[in-house]
C-alpha cells in the first residue's frame, strides 16, 4: 500500500508532524524507532514546554502522542532497518516489511554519547549508564559520577542527589558551559562536588563498577576515585545511520536547505537529527511543524 505520508521518528518533531499531518487528512503512519517519544523519555522534570511548568518528560510524550493517535495517526512500534531514497515511491523497510512513501519526514532525532572507553562499554548496565533518569533509582546511597558540564550533567546530578549519597561531577575544562540557573541549581546542592580540569581514563570493576580512574589534566595526577555509579551526559550523536548514501548529510546530521528540505525531493527533515544548535523540545516540535506544511505544499504540487 501506498502511504502518503511516512514520519520516521517519535519525539516531538515527529508526533507535532503527525498532529498537523492527521489533522490536513494525510494519514500519516508514524514509525517510532527504538526509543517511543525520543529524548525526553529519558529526562525527568521538563519545566520549559509552553503551558506546561512542570511536567516529567514520558507524561508529556504520552500526551503528545496521544493528540497525534486522537486525529488519526497510525503508530509502528518498530525501527527503520533500511530506506530506499533514490527511486519514488521511497521505500521504508521495517524488518522484513517494506512500507511505500509519497512524501516521508525524518525526525529521528539523536542519542546519547559516550567516552569510548573499552570498560565503560563493558560494564554498562553494572553501574555505567547514560540516563540518569532510568538508571537513578538504582543508586541509592551510592557515591555516583557524572560526567560533564552542560545542562544535562547539571541536571542527571541534581536529580541523582535524591537517591545517591555523593555526586562528583567530573569536567575536562575549568568550567562548565551549562546554563546560570542549572549550574546555580547543581552547586549549591550540598551533595555535589566537582572536580574541574579532570577526565575519566578507565572504569575499573570486575562484575560491576567500583571506582574510576580519574586524571587531572593541568598537573596529570591519576588517582582511583571509588563510585558505584558512573553517568555519561557529554551530548549526543544524529540517529542518521540508515541515511548515509540516502541523504546529504555534515558531521552525521541531515542537512538541509530552505529550512526543511533535505538533499532529496520529497523527502524532508526535523528536530535534532537536524539541529546541531537549538536541541529543544519546542524547537524541535515548531520544526516538525514546518516540515509538514512544506510537506503538504509537496504533496500538492504531484496531484
Ligand atoms: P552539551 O553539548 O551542551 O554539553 C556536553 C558537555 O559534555 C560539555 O560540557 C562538553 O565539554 C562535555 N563533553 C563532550 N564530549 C566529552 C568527552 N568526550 N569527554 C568529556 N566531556 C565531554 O550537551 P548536553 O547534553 O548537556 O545538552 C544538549 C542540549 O540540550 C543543550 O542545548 C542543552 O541546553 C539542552 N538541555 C536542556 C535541558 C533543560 O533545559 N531542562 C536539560 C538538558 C539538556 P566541553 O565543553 O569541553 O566540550
Amino acid at each position: 500500500m501506498l502511504h502518503k505520508l511516512i514520519i520516521i521518528g517519535s519525539g516531538p518533531a515527529g508526533l507535532s508532524a503527525a498532529i498537523y499531518a492527521a489533522r490536513a487528512d494525510l494519514s500519516p503512519i508514524v514509525i517510532s524507532g527504538h526509543t517511543p517519544g525520543g529524548q525526553l523519555t529519558q529526562t525527568s522534570a521538563v519545566e520549559n514546554y509552553p503551558g506546561f511548568p512542570s511536567i516529567q518528560g514520558t507524561e508529556l510524550m504520552q500526551k503528545i502522542r496521544e493528540h497525534a493517535a486522537q486525529f488519526g495517526t497510525k503508530f509502528i512500534d518498530a525501527s527503520v532497518t533500511k530506506v530506499d531514497f533514490k527511486t519514488k515511491p521511497f521505500k521504508i523497510w521495517v524488518g522484513e516489511e517494506v512500507l511505500e512513501a509519497q512524501a516521508v519526514i525524518v525526525a529521528t532525532g539523536a542519542t546519547a554519547k559516550w567516552l569510548g572507553l573499552v570498560n565503560e562499554q563493558r560494564l554498562q548496565g553494572q553501574g555505567v549508564s547514560a540516563c540518569a533518569t532510568c538508571d537513578g533509582f538504582f543508586f541509592k546511597n551510592k557515591a555516583v559520577v557524572v560526567v560533564g558540564g552542560g545542562d544535562t550533567a547539571m541536571e542527571d546530578a541534581t536529580f541523582l542527589t535524591k537517591f545517591a549519597s555523593q555526586v562528583t561531577i567530573v569536567h575536562r575544562k575549568p568550567e562548565f558551559s551549562a546554563s546560570k540557573i542549572m549550574q546555580e541549581r547543581a552547586l549549591k546542592n550540598s551533595k555535589i562536588k566537582v572536580k574541574y580540569n579532570s577526565e575519566v581514563v578507565d572504569v575499573l570493576g570486575q562484575d560491576k563498577l567500583e571506582a574510576l580512574k580519574i586524571k587531572n589534566n593541568q598537573t596529570g595526577e591519576t588517582e582511583n576515585f571509588a563510585c558505584q555509579g558512573l553517568f555519561v551526559a557529554i551530548g549526543h550523536k544524529p540517529s542518521t545511520d540508515i541515511f548515509v548514501n540516502q541523504l546529504e548529510l555534515d558531521h552525521g546530521y541531515i542537512k538541509v536547505h530552505d529550512i526543511t528540505r533535505t538533499s532529496v525531493e520529497g523527502v524532508f527533515a526535523a528536530g535534532d537529527a537536524q539541529d546541531p544548535r537549538y536541541r529543544q523540545a519546542v524547537t524541535s516540535a515548531g520544526s516538525g511543524v514546518m516540515a509538514l506544511i512544506d510537506t503538504e505544499k509537496y504533496l500538492e504540487s504531484l496531484e
